[in-house]
């Protein structure tokens, strides 16, 4: 079994629902009490959470780098970084590995092109709904196309994950918001829908909304139990 690297507090919240989620994909595929190798370096949120606010992605990418450093100097085989919106900054997380990178697009595009989804929509903060990062791979490396809330939906998706589902308060409002949100996008032609934001599982899921859903903490999660048995 492979060790898997984590860059974690983004927030603390998903993070925690990435190592429950890893020891228990791994507990399911070999039984007994099989959970995963891992180590998990985790940053200050407050620090990211006022630099992405300030457009400041060059000290991100550092922060970024000294923390993949960080896990592959303890004996990760691999490295996931567990939010999307850091994937901002990946080509330089890669380019400070020799390990590789398990980028959250990939396994989330993998699994679109399973159910044979072309065109989907996009939940996540204002930089992944709104920067070329994460629509970019989507569209040059696996042909699909995203789709985005209007200007007020992505303010109210982004103030719920900063305000309220980064410090662990789910609530039934905020849901609802969520799901008239979702039936937006599917009027755009959405044929499902990406929790592109690692603590939107921790608010909805597939029972929630009649699109199917591509949770990707859980996707990224087992694709690196997958990674580790491989
Ligand atoms: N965890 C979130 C994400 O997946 C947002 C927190 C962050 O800004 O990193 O994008």
């Amino acid at each position: 079994m492979k060790t898997i690297g984590l860059i974690g507090g983004m927030s603390w919240e998903s993070s925690a629902e990435y190592y429950r989620l890893i020891n228990q994909e791994m507990k399911a595929r070999l039984g007994g009490h099989n959970n995963a190798r891992s180590l998990m370096a985790t940053v200050c949120f407050e620090e990211i959470k006022a630099l992405q606010h300030a457009g400041q992605w060059d000290e991100l990418a550092q922060l970024m780098q000294q923390a993949a450093r960080r896990v592959q100097a303890g004996g990760a085989d691999f490295v996931l970084l567990c939010t999307n919106t850091m994937h901002r900054v990946a080509p330089a997380i890669e380019a400070a590995l020799t390990v590789p990178f398990l980028h959250i697009v990939d396994p989330t595009a993998h699994a679109l092109r399973t159910a044979g989804i072309r065109r989907v929509g996009l939940l996540g903060t204002r930089f992944t709904m709104e920067q070329d990062f994460y629509r970019g791979r989507m569209r040059d490396m696996h042909g699909i196309d995203v789709v985005v809330p209007d200007l007020a939906g992505r303010e109210r998706v982004h103030a719920i994950i900063y305000e309220e589902l980064c410090h662990g308060i789910v609530r039934d409002g905020a849901r609802a918001d969520y799901q008239r949100i979702i039936a937006g996008l599917a009027a755009q032609g959405a044929e499902g829908v990406i929790l592109g934001c690692t603590e939107i599982t921790l608010l909805i899921g597939q029972g929630d909304v009649a699109l199917p859903v591509f949770d990707t903490t859980a996707l990224h999660a087992q694709a690196g139990v997958a990674l580790a048995l491989s």
